[in-house]
């Protein structure tokens, strides 16, 4: 097996195994190859990884923020150095397009432990004069975390975690999608060698219920999942149970609203953006197209021409631009919206069925989906469907579209191209959705804040914001006086 790593999990800076916990496989799923076979952890494994950072947060804790913020660095350029035989390891994993991989995955996750490594010893408190005495605070570590992972950015969003967690000097027990297990592993052994004391960082593998575990476990102060809002609503029930703080980034079905004085190329490339990167697999897609009517058949001919240009192909191979869907149950549930799309009645521009690619034929491939006229309530364009299928929908006045915009319980992003730019902020300041673009759409350098308003999730992942959701503020009154007393 071609990605077979040394263990399934990675604890106390070391690999182990848990032979008894249920076995499951890597797919590539370009040609549905097992890469890797591994083992969930089982009750002892999770406890034992919980123990290990434990114990080795009070050290990192300890450690001068200097010094903590060195390892950070030094982990973000072994990334870069070894970019591209982590984004062969991550295309296998998810099938995605090597030219995407080496861009946008481990180099993504670099740059955010630089952001985060840069920033430890900023995190001062405060003097807070009280005439005579005073107070100060200080912002302390929360101690272990747990991130929970989803499968279309495996390594981005263990970096996204792991990067302001350590930075907090906390610990982080963090467990992958079941669905791509083998890049955290990776990020593990990477660590140790930037010299981050063992137990700092750890993984476990496995399902649902080893999520839950760590979300229950008594010695976790935090949980940060990225996933699916059913997902986020278990979790966060659990959580709420025992107190703990929470993370939540979740699903989306964002608008992106195109006014009839926009540049129709840029549009264009922002919805093929918004819909077709990672085959459509990006929570903050701008799945819902609103297009102004006076332009909409310009930009739908423009679209379908640009949308037949589209390379799908061998992830492997550089010039592929669309690879497979990360896995047959989501190749089956994108398959399935397509026919829906097209039995309530929406207006197939192109694709709209499964693609066939002649060198991998049992590759999980589907063709980049247009559907034009699409109305409000059709499934297509309130269910978050995780595939290449965009949904175009006409309007014609701007708090008419503002308000279709916002009829969802999702508020993960929007995005809005005008060249009036009063309209721009104005339609932005209505818009019910936690990351916003304006002329361009899924841009998320991690310097900008980045989660979800509504049901797309709690807290902010990236930013300066971040460290507010991995730390904690005492508050230390200092007497300089006598202490007065009733009696
Ligand atoms: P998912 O919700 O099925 O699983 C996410 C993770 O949660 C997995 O690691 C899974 O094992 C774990 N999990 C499942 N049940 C659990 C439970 N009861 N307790 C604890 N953990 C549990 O999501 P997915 O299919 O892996 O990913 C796709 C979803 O993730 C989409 O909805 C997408 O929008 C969302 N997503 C959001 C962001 C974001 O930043 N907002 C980023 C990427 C993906």
């Amino acid at each position: 097996m071609r990605a077979q790593p040394k263990a399934s999990h990675f604890i106390n800076g070391t690999y182990v195994e848990s032979p008894n916990g249920k076995a499951f496989q890597s797919i590539y799923p370009a040609t549905t190859e097992v890469i890797a076979e591994l083992h969930s952890a089982d009750e002892a494994t999770v406890d034992a990884a919980i123990a290990a950072a434990k114990e080795a947060q009070k050290v990192w804790a300890a450690t001068d923020p200097i010094t903590r913020g060195r390892v950070l660095l030094k982990a973000a350029e072994l990334l870069r150095e070894r970019n591209q035989e982590l984004s062969e390891l991550e295309t296998l994993d998810t099938g995605k397009p090597i030219q995407e991989t080496l861009v946008a995955d481990a180099a993504s996750g670099a740059e955010c432990l630089e952001y985060f490594g840069g920033l430890t010893s900023t995190l001062t408190g405060e003097y807070i004069d009280l005439g005579g005495s005073f107070a100060l605070t200080k912002r302390e570590p929360l101690g272990v975390c747990a991130g929970i992972g989803a499968w279309n950015y495996p390594i981005q969003i263990a970096c996204w975690k792991a990067a302001p967690a350590l930075a907090c000097g906390n610990a982080l027990v963090f467990k992958p999608s079941e669905v791509t297990p083998l890049s955290a592993l990776k990020l593990a052994e990477i660590m140790i060698e930037a010299g981050l004391p063992a137990g700092v960082f750890n993984v476990v593998q496995g399902f649902g219920d080893v999520g839950a575990r760590l979300v229950s476990h008594d010695d976790v102060a935090k949980v940060s999942l990225t996933g699916s809002v059913p997902t986020g609503a278990k979790v966060a029930a659990l959580a709420g149970e025992h107190l703990k703080k929470t993370t939540m980034e979740l699903g989306g079905k964002s608008p992106l609203i195109i006014f009839d004085d926009a540049d129709i190329e840029n549009a264009v490339s922002a919805a093929i953006n918004a819909n077709f990167y990672s085959t459509g697999q990006v929570c903050s897609n701008g799945t819902r197209v609103f297009v102004h009517t006076t332009i909409k058949e310009a930009f739908l001919a423009r679209l379908a021409e640009r949308t037949g240009n589209a390379v799908l192909g061998d992830p492997m191979d550089e010039a592929t631009s669309i690879g497979p869907l990360v896995s047959k149950a989501q190749f089956d549930k994108v398959l399935g919206y397509m026919k829906i799309g097209a039995d309530e009645g929406a207006r197939l521009i192109c694709g709209g069925d499964r693609a066939s690619v002649a060198s991998l034929p049992e590759g999980y491939f589907v063709q980049p989906t247009v559907f034009a006229d699409v109305k409000d309530d059709m499934r297509i364009a309130t269910e978050e469907i995780f595939g290449p299928v965009m949904s175009v929908l006409d309007f014609d006045d701007e708090a008419d579209v503002i308000a279709r915009a916002n009829d969802t319980a999702f508020g993960l992003a929007a995005g809005v191209f005008t060249k009036d730019i009063q309209r721009a902020h104005r339609v932005i300041d209505q818009l019910q959705a936690g990351t916003c673009w304006i002329n361009t759409y899924n841009l998320t350098p991690v310097a900008m804040p980045f989660g979800g308003y509504k049901k797309s999730g709690m807290g902010r992942e990236n930013g300066h914001a971040a460290i507010e959701y991995y730390s904690q503020i005492k508050s230390v009154y200092v007497e300089m006086g006598d202490v007065e007393a009733a009696f």
